[in-house]
């Protein structure tokens, strides 16, 4: 069986494989951090091992996904005009932080 590397999310080297039923799944002993069920031990290896890629794309998706819920606020007047400016500038810091993760920087 091929090494797990650490876990992303507490750097701790304490991630195992466990059962869900028939299935496999790694997961974190230390920060209970888990990754999907998979049907073969060597999927959830394998799944553990490119997590930083899968927790970057989950970052990616909630970040875009509060972006698109703070725009709709803006759009129905769900926030005070007179603070207009100051909610255009939380919505540029988003757009930022989106093109940041999406430019890569390992
Ligand atoms: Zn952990």
């Amino acid at each position: 069986m091929p090494d797990l590397l650490p876990c992303p999310f507490c750097g701790s080297r304490s991630a195992e494989i466990a059962f869900a039923g028939a299935k496999r799944f790694a997961c974190c002993r230390y920060c209970s951090a888990g990754m999907p069920p998979r049907e073969t031990e060597a999927e959830a290896v394998q799944m553990w091992n490119t997590r930083t890629d899968l927790a970057r794309a989950q970052a990616l998706a909630a970040l875009e996904k509060a972006r698109l819920g703070f725009l709709n606020l803006i759009d129905y007047g769900g926030l005070d005009q007179a603070r207009h400016g100051e909610t255009l500038a939380i919505a540029g810091e988003l757009d930022q932080a989106i093109a940041a993760m999406k430019g890569g920087g390992k």
